[in-house]
């Protein structure tokens, strides 16, 4: 199918696409690396008026660590963040990540601020946003708003970002040198969305996990920072610690059926992740004191 008939601006400064998205508001689309927005227009998913193009302005894109924070540019391609050695050093999280996110081809194109702005409960990025501790850098006709990654994501393509707001940029805080980090997903092939993923990130001292945040993905509407079951895991690990957080990560969970799987296929496919999770984490503790 084709799309239907829109108008086509390319912006050609942050302040000219915002002049635009004031202008037309929920009439446009921005346009980032298309691989989300091209295939919904020409499925006739959304039929945007105007799309405005931000493809050229180069001020939004970019890797640059300063004073213990992370910045990458809302422009930045998936590929781009596989390549950045700032990604490497300071979020290997989102390193291990992206190399799950469809495939070459896509990675060239599609960026981090598109992946974000399109909240597919799906999505690998959005959960390692919030195993991250991410800050999201939007841009409006009422100045620059910072949200914090755990409101950001509102529902299925929903998030806090208004029809007149631009994604500049997102902020990774640094971790700590001996934080840790897990990436999972169970898809039915490589470069699938997943059936269900989890991304961690993790603070192990004395044997305990000092820090352990949960982010999974493709469980509900939007991805979940598992609080509870992170905070029960800060005492030392037993199998019958292990059976409390799996009920505790159940009640959070409010996993959606759909053809890839059914809510209890979920919900037991997220024990199994936390499990992984958990056992890899510590084990690799046990190598580094060793
Ligand atoms: P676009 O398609 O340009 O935009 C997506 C949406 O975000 C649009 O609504 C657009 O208006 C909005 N938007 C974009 N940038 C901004 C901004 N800066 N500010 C405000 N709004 C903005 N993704 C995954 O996460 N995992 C997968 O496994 C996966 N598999 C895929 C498989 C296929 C075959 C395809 C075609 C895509 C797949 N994707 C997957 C999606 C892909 O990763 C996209 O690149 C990504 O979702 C969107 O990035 P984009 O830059 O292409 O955004």
């Amino acid at each position: 199918m084709k799309a239907s008939a829109f108008d086509y601006a390319r912006a050609t400064s942050v302040a000219n696409a915002l002049e635009l998205l004031t202008a037309h508001g929920e009439r446009a689309r921005v346009l980032a690396g298309g691989q989300s927005l091209l295939p919904a227009m020409n499925l006739r998913l959304i039929a945007p008026e105007l799309i405005i193009d931000i493809g050229e302005l180069d001020e939004l894109r970019g890797v640059a660590a300063r004073g213990g924070v992370l910045t990458i540019g809302a422009l930045t391609r998936h590929a781009d963040l596989q390549k950045s050695p700032e990604i490497a050093v300071h979020a290997p999280l989102l390193m291990d990540a992206v190399a799950h996110v469809a495939h070459p081809a896509i990675r060239n194109r599609g960026t981090i601020g598109g992946s974000l702005a399109q909240a597919d409960p799906a999505s690998e990025l959005p959960a390692c946003m919030l195993a991250l501790g991410a800050t999201i850098i939007a841009r409006g006709p009422g100045g620059e708003r910072r949200i914090a990654a755990d409101e950001f994501f509102a529902g299925i393509y929903e998030t806090a970002l208004t029809p007149q707001e631009l994604l500049v940029a997102v902020e990774l805080p640094a971790q700590p040198k001996d934080s840790m980090h897990y990436f999972q997903e169970f898809s039915r092939r490589h470069g699938d969305y997943a059936i269900v993923g989890l991304a961690a990130q993790a603070l192990v001292r004395d044997g305990r996990f000092a820090d352990l945040r949960l982010g999974f993905f493709a469980v509900g509407d939007r991805p979940l920072l598992a609080r509870s079951a992170g905070k029960l895991l800060d005492v030392a690990v037993t199998p019958a610690v292990l059976s409390e957080v799996s009920s505790a990560l159940d009640e959070e969970l409010s996993s959606l059926g759909d053809q890839q799987a059914t809510p209890a296929m979920r919900r037991h496919l997220a024990r199994v992740l936390l499990t992984r999770c958990v056992s890899s984490l510590l084990a690799r503790t046990d190598l580094c004191a060793g």
